[in-house]
């Protein structure tokens, strides 16, 4: 390489240097470090589906391309909840149930939401009998209540949206923090 050369070669990377320097300027920003979690806990939620009647089929349509869950970050639908960190309970609950729930609700990751999906979840429904829980929060703490006998589609976003919003302003969630297992030995 002659000293032509070597001078064209450094003044080329001075000038890339220079505008990585402008670049860093222009698009830095700032926020802490909470917020930063906070945003991309919100727009990765993990579901696990808890369909146990109606309610279930219609929390596919929400999956599906009309309403595309996908917008939200959240189409990531898991079967084992070891791999969730959002519970969408859609359906009636019976009390043989409940302590499936409990158990499935446990092995999920933390932080973990709830999502109670329509009438049946969120407090047995029409379901006024022995053998129907009044509501998934008698044994696990629910953080959003959509209502709806089915809820709309529309309605499921709005409560995911809503938890988005919960997660990313830190709102504190006492019903989360105190809640323990039902069926826990004493
Ligand atoms: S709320 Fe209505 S649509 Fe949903 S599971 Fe109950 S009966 Fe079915």
């Amino acid at each position: 390489m002659n000293s032509a050369d070597a001078t064209a070669d450094s003044s080329t990377t001075a000038l890339a240097t220079q505008s990585i320097d402008d670049m860093s300027r222009s698009y830095a920003l700032t926020t802490r470090l909470d917020d930063l979690v906070a945003w991309g806990r919100k727009n990765s939620l993990w579901p696990m589906p808890y369909g146990t009647a109606c309610c279930g089929i219609e929390l596919m349509s929400v999956m599906g391309p009309r309403y595309d869950l996908a917008r939200f970050g959240a189409e990531v639908v898991r079967f084992s909840p070891r791999q969730a960190d959002l519970l969408i309970v859609a359906g009636t609950i019976t009390e043989k149930m409940a302590p499936v729930l409990v158990r499935i609700y446990e092995q999920m990751l933390e932080p973990k939401y709830v999502l109670s999906m329509g009438a049946c979840a969120s407090s047995g429904g029409f379901y006024r009998a022995y053998h129907v829980l009044q509501g998934a929060d008698k044994v696990i703490p629910v953080d959003v209540y959509v209502p709806g006998c089915p809820p709309t589609p529309e309605a499921v976003l709005d409560g995911i949206m809503a938890l988005q919003r919960m997660i990313a302003t830190h709102q504190p969630r006492p019903w989360k923090d105190k809640w323990k297992s039902p069926y826990e030995q004493a």
